[in-house]
């Protein structure tokens, strides 16, 4: 009798999906951790060769097995070159989600669902959370741990939190002239207490561009960092809570300008298909899902006329390229600013190492993959480094602060801002 399969719960991934993986290896040279260990294990083919080994009942969740499936970056750049169409993604996450269920995951992987559920999906918790961020930037703390030898990579990656969080909720903008459009606002969870300033400058850009914005009161977290990690079940609740949110509504499109929320969000109707109350509406949910730089680009964009006098480069965000397959608009749009240089960096489209909570998980793997990435910037010689996701601008920051490299990060949307309020503009 053969062994018994360690997936056997409802998320295993399905035969159908792994089958379609022809090991012919043409995702290897694309996939970071393969480029930084060489090693078959820490690639593609490695890992969906160990989840389907697990599905089969050939191989247990050991500690080694798992470290290879967490050293997973969940970049997905495997997914967006693979000649065979292996959903990547989906197979990572639900093999994930049966070895959490299955009560054999380490203790870190239950620590961090229960971080993850507990903390970042509870506002009030998250909050606190930034406060106490917020102090230790605030306060010196962090500057003296980075100069600190046996602190500085610990500490290298945490996020920075400055400023006023962006709590605002209901009608956020109101077009300027006519309006052509009805846009939700996704504000997120960690977005709006890191980054407040890009929802300022995205409620302005879709104002000038004709939109009334609006951010419905009851929506959450979008669930991708659940997802992710294997936490499925609080990854569905939250997408039908978001769910209720946004369809309450009437909206042209749903406008998210995280692109790893965005991409969980075109998701959701794969995430609840078997759920018969909610496969439907998440379908119509994900069809309206935008990524902001998509919908712009999809407008007679409101020319931008005030020249910035910058040189820029452009960081692919992972589940923006790779998810999404969104590459052209981004560029389209920091081209169409008048005064920019655009410059673009040498692989672009490999991630930056931050993936999420896979800085602090997996510190070391991060900061080897942001090092090959700050060599690449430092070779643009750009002024500002453009992205278009929260993680990405906080490890790309943290880059610049490790290198001691001058620049600036900053989402596509705040240089599009920038060249609009130069004109004195006003929404
Ligand atoms: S994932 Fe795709 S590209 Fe990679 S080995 Fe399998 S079939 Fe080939
Ligand atoms: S998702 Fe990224 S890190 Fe993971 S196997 Fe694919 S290319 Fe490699």
């Amino acid at each position: 009798m053969g062994k018994q399969p360690a997936f056997t719960g409802p998320f295993a991934p399905s035969e159908a999906d792994l089958a379609q993986c022809v090991r012919c290896g043409l995702c290897l040279q694309h996939c970071p951790t393969y480029l930084q260990t060489g090693l078959e294990a820490e690639s593609p083919r490695g890992r969906l060769y160990l989840i389907k080994a697990m599905s089969e009942g050939l191989i247990e969740p050991t500690v080694n097995v798992t470290g290879h499936m967490d050293m997973c970056l969940q970049c997905r750049n495997c997914e967006a070159v693979c000649p065979s169409g292996v959903p990547y993604g989906r197979i990572m996450e639900r093999g994930r989600a049966e070895v959490l269920a299955s009560g054999r995951a380490p203790f870190s992987w239950r620590l961090r669902a229960l971080f993850l559920r507990e903390v970042i999906a509870r506002p009030g918790r998250l909050a606190i959370l930034a406060s106490a961020l917020r102090f230790y930037r605030a306060s010196g703390l962090r500057a003296l741990a980075e100069r600190t030898p046996v602190l500085r990579d610990r500490v290298a990656l945490a996020p920075t939190i400055t400023g006023k969080a962006f709590k605002r909720r209901g009608v956020l903008g109101q077009p300027q002239g006519a309006m052509k459009y009805r846009v939700g606002l996704l504000t997120g969870c960690i977005m709006p207490l890191a980054y407040g300033r890009v929802h300022a400058a995205t409620v302005r850009v879709l104002a000038r561009n004709g939109c009334e914005v609006v951010a419905p009161a009851t929506q959450v977290c979008c669930g991708a960092l659940h997802g992710h990690n294997g936490d499925l079940p609080t990854a569905m609740e939250l997408a039908r809570r978001n769910i209720d949110a946004f369809l309450a509504e009437e909206f042209d499109a749903v406008i998210v300008n995280s692109a790893g929320c965005g991409s969980a969000m075109k998701e959701y109707g794969d995430l609840l298909v078997e759920d018969s109350a909610y496969a439907e509406r998440a379908q119509r949910m994900a069809s309206r899902v935008k990524d902001v730089t998509e919908f712009l680009a999809s407008l007679p964009l409101q020319p931008p006329e005030a020249p910035l006098g910058v040189s820029v480069t452009y960081q692919d965000s992972c589940h923006l390229a790779h998810a999404q397959r969104i590459t052209d608009a981004p560029r389209d749009i920091i081209r169409a600013i008048p005064g920019v240089r655009f410059v673009e960096l040498p692989h672009a489209d490999r991630c930056c190492g931050s993936a999420g909570v896979y800085g602090l998980t997996q510190r070391e793997m991060s900061i080897r993959v942001l090092d090959e990435k700050m060599r690449d910037i430092r070779e643009t010689g750009a002024e500002v480094i453009a992205t278009a996701n929260p993680g990405c601008m906080t490890q790309l920051e943290a880059g610049l602060r490790r290198h001691r490299m001058n620049g600036r990060v900053v989402h596509i949307v705040e240089l599009l801002d920038e060249s609009y309020r130069r004109r004195g503009i006003r929404v």
